[in-house]
């Protein structure tokens, strides 16, 4: 019996989402997070198959072609997708499947999943002053892109009403904590 249950969860860039990730998983193991695809290249500290499945532009088109994606989208400069696949084996398990994916995503698949097994979950920073002096000490950014994803987090921000839930990551303890019980009681 397919008894899982799919949590997306999205958030402007710098919003701490892959750190309130983290702490979810130490929290709750049983979470099983889905490794997207995606053609950027790959950051220092990133292993393929661990962080992203890393392809080539030609590789990620076949594999829309083959409707291998149960979702895509151009995010800032790349394409990234989640595999179809590996999503439905896992919910077939009766496993929590958590996809740490873009808004773009986050509303295709609310489009096109069942209602009652989904649950979709929005991260804000606390203000878009914070979110700058973030994005400017995570030092991952050129200067360029940092501008580039502080405009663009004013209109994900509007996306926010499509979610189940909006967090507020201000005290990233509190955050988890809230992250948690959405998890565990939806
Ligand atoms: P980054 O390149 O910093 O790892 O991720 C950039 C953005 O792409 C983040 O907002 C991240 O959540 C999003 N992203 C990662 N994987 C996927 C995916 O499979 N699908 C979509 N739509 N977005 C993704």
């Amino acid at each position: 019996m397919n008894t899982g249950h799919l949590y997306v969860i999205s958030a402007p860039s710098g919003t701490g989402k892959t750190s309130l990730v983290k702490a979810l998983i130490e929290k709750d193991p049983s979470i099983r997070l889905s490794v997207s695809t995606t053609t950027r290249e790959p950051r220092a500290s990133e292993v393929n198959g661990k962080d992203y499945f890393f392809v080539k532009k030609e590789d990620f088109d076949k594999q829309i072609n083959n409707n291998e994606f149960l979702e895509w989208a151009y995010v800032y400069g790349n394409f990234y997708g989640t595999s179809a696949t590996l999503v439905k084996n896992s919910i077939n398990r009766g496993e929590k499947v958590l996809l740490e994916i873009d808004w773009q995503g986050a509303l295709q698949i609310k489009q096109r999943y069942t209602k009652g097994r989904l649950t979709l979950i929005f991260v804000v920073p606390p203000s878009l002053e914070i979110l700058k002096e973030r994005l400017q000490k995570r030092g991952q950014d050129k200067v360029s892109v940092i501008a580039e994803r502080l405009a663009a987090a004013t209109e994900e921000m509007a996306k926010s009403d499509n979610f189940d839930y909006v967090i507020i990551n201000d005290k990233f303890d509190t955050a988890v904590s809230e992250l948690y019980r959405i998890i565990n009681c939806s």
